[in-house]
């Protein structure tokens, strides 16, 4: 029904490119048999030369008031598939298979990150999901889905120049994709990272499709580290040789977002993780270690590629906790 509305509209428009922002959220209610659209909240119509109009879902837009100085926004750029061997590891189908419909041996994972705004007029990336340069065989092998798109977003309701600071989790493609849309920003990441994704070998070449040499503004990080006054991050390696998990504590609220090392919560029981991890016991090292930090301290934990729970509140046992969805 709303692509059908905004799609008559679209037709009485002009000729030439243009793209309008329309606000959605009035109507998401009528929106039920689509949990991703139901929680949309903007949008914008847009033309080609051709004037053949699509509708383009921006984003939904969930907002954390940290404090009065920060702003925290989970985002999400899209979905895109990956084989369910990859994403499940060890784990036997009988069991993922209870909650993941699988697409031929593919699962469905959404790319979520973080959007922070500081009271000065500037803004921090966490991770810059997959973005939108890919030709149709990485389209079609990956099945993106293109219904968000982070940087559509903060072009419509801030500024991409605001956007100084991307702390990528690790530099792998799905985490890495709007980071040269953004020209004023720095992308902070594990040195180590930078050094792998720059020498690719046979296991690590197919998800470092970005090569460190393309990433420009980088800041190598070494270890675990503060990186301004309410952030810091963890070296976790373990998914990846630098991979890194990023907090956020502002105004008495604290944020964890895990990247890879738990990117759903289907992974955060202790020995369920990624076949793509390097070095799997350091993944299951830091997952427990951080797991019971963010039970302890009541973390809000970010799952970039959950596309149920984006965001949860942990309880109970570190080894398989239980998790309250939360909307940021
Ligand atoms: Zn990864
Ligand atoms: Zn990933």
């Amino acid at each position: 029904m709303l692509r059908f509305m905004v799609r008559s509209f679209a037709s009485l428009a002009i000729s030439s490119a243009y793209s309008i922002p329309i606000g959605l959220s009035s109507v998401t209610s009528i929106l039920d048999e689509d949990t991703i659209i139901e929680r949309v909240c903007y949008g914008y119509l847009k033309c080609n030369a051709t004037c053949s109009t699509e509708i383009v879902i921006v984003n939904y837009s969930i907002t954390l008031n940290m404090s009065d100085d920060v702003v925290v926004k989970l985002l999400n750029d899209g979905y895109f598939s990956l084989d369910a061997g990859a994403y499940f590891g060890v784990v036997p189908k009988a069991i993922w298979s209870r909650k993941f419909q699988e697409i031929d041996n593919t699962v469905r994972l959404a790319t979520n990150v973080l959007y922070i705004t500081e009271s000065d007029g500037t803004s921090i990336l966490v991770d810059s999901g997959i973005g939108n340069k890919f030709d149709d065989k990485f389209r079609k092998i990956y099945r993106v889905e293109k219904q968000s798109d982070i940087y559509e977003y903060i072009r419509l309701h801030g500024d991409p120049n605001s956007v100084r600071m991307i702390i990528n989790s690790h530099l792998h493609f799905d985490h890495v994709g709007h980071n040269a849309d953004f020209k004023n920003a720095y992308a902070y990441a594990q040195a180590d990272e930078f050094k792998a994704a720059r020498y690719r070998n046979y296991i690590t070449k197919a998800n470092y499709r970005l090569s460190a040499s393309q990433i420009k503004n980088k800041v190598e990080i070494g270890g675990s580290k503060r990186i301004n006054g309410f952030i810091r991050v963890i070296k976790t390696d373990g998914h990846t040789p630098g991979h890194q998990v990023i907090l956020i504590n502002a105004g008495g609220r604290k944020i964890m977002y895990f990247g890879d090392i738990v990117p759903s919560t289907f992974h955060l029981k202790l020995p369920y993780r990624t076949a793509i991890d390097l070095d799997p016991l350091k993944t299951i090292e830091f997952k427990k270690n951080l797991v019971k930090m963010a039970i302890r301290e009541n973390y809000i934990c970010i799952f970039n590629h959950d596309v149920e729970t984006p965001a949860a509140i942990l309880s109970g046992d570190y080894s398989d906790p239980k998790y309250v969805k939360v909307d940021i």
